[in-house]
């Protein structure tokens, strides 16, 4: 057993059942044995590595477009002023990467520009350092400069903060939790509630019958509060993309990730990745209430195309006509409906002084 499961399970034997949000918050962020904060979990099964990958590592075109889509918005923002552009949760920095070999294209941009790094993992801050030697980085979002106009991206970012689960009963709610079985952890229900949901996702709450599970999500709630606070402060926009749900749903979404493989989320804590699809409704609608204009949540595929994917494609494609099977390949990993088209979301936001966005259809006009 390792250290960090036999301490959750002396943990669980002295104190009770731990909140399903506890027990994600310690496999994935314990500062020794946290899933993230010892290794880089990213690769492909083609190249014999990590456990997941993510559409930056799957195809340099993800980062291009998103950097001209700072690019075009700052352009389009008045004359030329500093930006910070963030990244929350920059995995390796290969997103960062390709956004700034796009920009640099711009001379007048990257002499306004300062990269921030959202990131509590010394094991991919000192990846993201060698691809973006000249970041700087911060433990959360609070520490970020209020100096200039901010864009923010976050790419599978929101999906590892930690969630709870409710299991619905005849009159109220029972909170799914960690507790011992045969010494193993398992799951647990604990006593009936009345409504443990925050007021902006009680709102939102979409039928659930008896034994369905809904999610919540403090952390994310938290962390899109201080984000959205921020942006309507230094005027500034933002791009959320995620796998989740753009409605309110209910289901048991935790899952885990080893070698690519779908595994029990209790199984292995700290050597797997956890996370859980992101409730976008209750996203947007936090952003909202701080005065943001949000955007109707766009697919990833249909987003990609309104920024050029094919055009890019094709151009890449013909400056290397050997490797055409590759980029199109690529192409339809981040944007066929079969693949992370659908079941990725953007989410885009901006201070209402700021321009459109491109890539989304026009705000507040969601059906
Ligand atoms: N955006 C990257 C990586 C996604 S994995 C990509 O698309 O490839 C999730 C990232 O979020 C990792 O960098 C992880 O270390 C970071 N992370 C997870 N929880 C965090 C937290 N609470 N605060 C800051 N970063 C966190």
């Amino acid at each position: 057993m390792s250290k960090l499961k036999a301490r959750l399970v002396a943990q669980i034997q002295a104190n009770g059942p731990l909140s399903l949000a506890d027990y994600m918050d310690a496999a994935l962020s314990d500062p020794e044995e946290g899933y993230y904060m010892r290794r880089a979990p990213f690769g492909t099964p083609h190249d014999g590595g990590g456990d997941f990958t993510t559409a930056p590592e799957i195809s340099q075109m993800f980062g291009e477009l998103v950097g001209a889509w700072c690019l075009d918005l700052w352009a389009r923002s008045g004359p030329p002023q500093p930006v910070n552009l963030v990244e929350l949760g920059p995995g390796r920095g290969t997103l960062m990467a390709d956004i700034c070999r796009t920009t640099c294209q711009n001379s007048d941009f990257t002499q306004h520009l300062s990269v921030h790094f959202v990131e509590t993992s010394p094991a991919l801050r000192a990846e993201q350092k060698q691809r973006v030697p000249d970041a700087s980085w911060h433990d959360s979002p609070a520490t970020l400069p209020e100096n200039a106009t901010t864009l923010v991206i976050a790419n599978e970012f929101f999906d590892a903060l930690p969630i709870t689960q409710y299991a619905r009963t005849q009159t109220g709610w029972r909170e799914i939790t960690v507790t011992l079985e045969n010494n193993e952890l398992a799951y647990a229900r604990g006593p009936e509630q009345k409504n443990p949901f925050s007021t902006v996702q009680a709102a939102l709450l979409p039928d659930a019958a008896p034994g369905e599970i809904i999610e919540a999500s403090p952390a994310r709630e938290q962390v899109m509060q201080d984000l959205c606070a921020h942006l309507m402060r230094v005027c500034g926009a933002a791009l959320i993309i995620d796998y989740g749900y753009a409605r309110p749903a209910a289901g048991d979404s935790f899952q885990a990730m080893k070698h690519h493989e779908f595994v029990n989320p209790l199984a292995l804590p700290g050597e797997a990745d956890l996370t859980a699809h992101v409730n976008f409704a209750v996203l947007s609608q936090l952003a909202a209430a701080t005065g943001l204009k949000a955007y109707p949540i766009a697919q990833q595929g249909e987003f990609l195309q309104r920024l050029g994917l094919d055009q890019r494609a094709a151009q890449l494609a013909k400056a290397s006509p050997d490797a055409v099977g590759k980029i199109m390949g690529e192409r339809d990993r981040l944007a066929a409906t079969d693949q992370m088209g659908h079941l990725f979301k953007v989410l885009g936001l901006r201070h209402p002084d700021m321009p459109p966005l491109a890539g989304f259809e026009a705000p507040q006009v969601q059906s």
